[in-house]
């Protein structure tokens, strides 16, 4: 059953006994009805994949002896969708993904889960932000609560255009020393990549990717820049893929052939 405050759903791609989660509920507790639907195991970086060739299982987590959520089998995007069409009683006002561990900004929005979880929600209709803190280790999520509260806040009251999610990335400082909310476009800039070949103790070849961002952008329109300077950066996102601005370009370019 739900009373007459906002339902909130709650997801994100760490799992559902990450430290990240714990406070989002902390902070969504106080704005509203929280329901969890999360992965049971880390799905970081898996993008927006869905499970389509083997069932999704759903069983109850408990934390204190008190119902939790939902720990699912499958990934962020697909606890959005077993969330919305079968386990919470309506859709929900807002879907929160996060709290990351770790930012996704530039391209990396690309591979996100948490990121992924929120543009799910909102192509399915309901406001969405995907929440990052941007320090990997021993991330202080507590210093975040302030501008997240205000955030979901602001969603609920105003809500958001259909189909646009917030990525909403916070800098690992206190919340006194943020210096703002900046509303930002992704950054494009490329990352240095390698992939490091290894050989495991039989002999068999492995490999490693990693990548490095690169800071060639300077504009704190841009979410990396705006980060780095201290602002919570947060950028609106569509899921639709098509290079508009260069449509007309090439349909004349394809008339020639
Ligand atoms: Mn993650």
């Amino acid at each position: 059953m739900t009373d007459g405050r906002p339902l909130i759903l709650l997801t994100n791609d760490d799992g559902i006994h990450a430290e990240g989660l714990r406070y989002l509920h902390l902070v969504a507790s106080k704005l509203g009805q929280v329901k969890i639907v999360a992965p049971d195991t880390e799905q970081s970086a898996v993008g927006h994949s869905i499970t389509l060739y083997d069932p999704i299982k759903a069983h109850e987590v408990m934390k204190d002896g008190v119902f939790y959520g939902y720990g699912i089998s499958g990934t962020p995007a697909d606890s959005v969708k077993l969330a919305l069409y079968s386990l919470l009683p309506r859709p929900p006002d807002l879907v929160m993904s996060g709290i990351n561990n770790g930012s996704n900004l530039g391209i990396n929005v690309l591979y996100s889960g948490t990121v992924s979880a929120a543009t799910e929600a909102a192509i399915l209709g309901v406001p969405a932000m995907a929440i990052s803190l941007a320090q990997k280790k021993d991330p202080p999520f507590g210093w975040a609560l302030t501008h997240i509260e205000l955030l979901g806040r602001w969603i609920l009251e105003q809500g958001l255009p259909r189909g646009v999610a917030l990525n909403v990335n916070v800098p690992a400082l206190p919340p006194e020393r943020i210096k703002g909310l900046r509303l930002t476009r992704q950054g494009l800039s490329k990352f240095r990549e390698s992939v490091e070949q290894r050989e495991d103790p039989r002999g068999n070849v492995y490999y490693w990717l990693s990548g490095q961002g690169t800071e060639d952008e300077t504009s704190d329109e841009v979410d990396i820049t705006a980060l780095a300077h201290g602002y919570v950066s947060i950028t609106p996102l569509f899921y639709d893929l098509t290079a508009h601005s260069h449509r007309e370009e090439l349909a004349c370019s394809l008339k020639k052939i």
